[in-house]
């Protein structure tokens, strides 16, 4: 049975489509089956792992609209080890197409029972919102994993989610929780930084990730070339910490 998490947090900008890409990567690299499900119609994690958002014939918009198995919607990553529900703008549509659909919080989670069996994790990149699309991961999902900076504002805003998350949960997907907080982008020269991951570790205590992920310039090069930062350049500081990231993923949810 496959494990579905999402990549969630409202917003924008803060390493969700990093992580979602480079955990996936990570994960595959550790002999995992993994499938990405691109939820932002900005389709960065798309072209992230490879596949050209422009050439789609299929995508998850499809899907969502009932169009489409993700069997057929699903296209392999270029070299990247995991397969990518693909999305482009189309999928922006669907939000308000989907206003008429009975159950339309659940179409992501209907779909997903037919590939139940073929992956051991599946992923979802969420759109910096609280949406349809948003939801749709979230209902879908057994945990969430949410990337957050360590500077002023980063709590802000945190409560919000959790609280989004808790009337998922209550309304729609009881077996919804936060598997934890992940700190990105991490900077240790920057005392701010420091003083709010511990504080991050004083309020949510084994809620938040031991590795965490380092600012790393690898990182933020590799998806000009197509790929995740673990497969573009496996020894850059980034990809290691990914990497031991996946390994910590693997362990919690044994
Ligand atoms: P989101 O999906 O939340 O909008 P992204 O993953 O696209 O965020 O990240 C925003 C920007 O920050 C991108 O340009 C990305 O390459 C860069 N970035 C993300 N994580 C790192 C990191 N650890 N080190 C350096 N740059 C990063
Ligand atoms: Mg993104």
């Amino acid at each position: 049975m496959a494990k579905i998490f999402c990549i969630a947090n409202q917003k924008g900008g803060v390493g969700k489509t990093t992580t979602a890409v480079n955990l996936a990567a990570g994960l595959a690299e550790r002999g995992q089956r993994v499938l990405l499900i691109d939820l932002d119609p900005q389709g960065n994690a798309t072209m992230g792992s490879g596949v050209d958002k422009r050439a789609l014939e299929l995508s998850v918009y499809d899907v969502l609209i009932d169009q489409a198995t993700i069997e057929a919607a699903v296209a392999r990553g270029n070299g990247v080890g995991f397969d990518v529900l693909p999305t482009n703008r189309d999928l922006a549509g669907a939000e308000v197409e989907m206003v008429d659909f009975e159950g339309r919080e659940t179409r992501l989670k209907q779909a997903l029972v037919a590939v139940d069996e073929r992956y051991d994790f599946v992923l979802i990149d969420c759109p910096p919102s609280l949406s349809m699309l948003t939801l749709n991961g979230l209902c879908s999902a057994h945990g969430v994993i949410i990337p957050m900076q360590c500077e002023y504002y980063a709590l802000e805003g945190l409560s919000d989610l959790v609280n989004t998350i808790k009337q998922v949960s209550v309304n729609f997907n009881p077996s919804l929780s936060i598997i934890g907080l992940l700190r990105v982008m991490f900077d240790p020269r920057i005392t701010l930084a420091t003083q709010v991951s511990e504080q991050l570790e004083r309020h949510f205590g084994n809620k938040v990730f031991r590795t965490v992920i380092p600012r790393n310039v690898r990182l933020a090069e590799a998806p000009s070339h197509g790929l995740p930062g673990v497969v573009y350049d496996r020894s850059s500081r980034g990809a290691q910490a990914y990497l031991s990231f996946a390994d910590e993923m693997i362990e919690r949810v044994a």
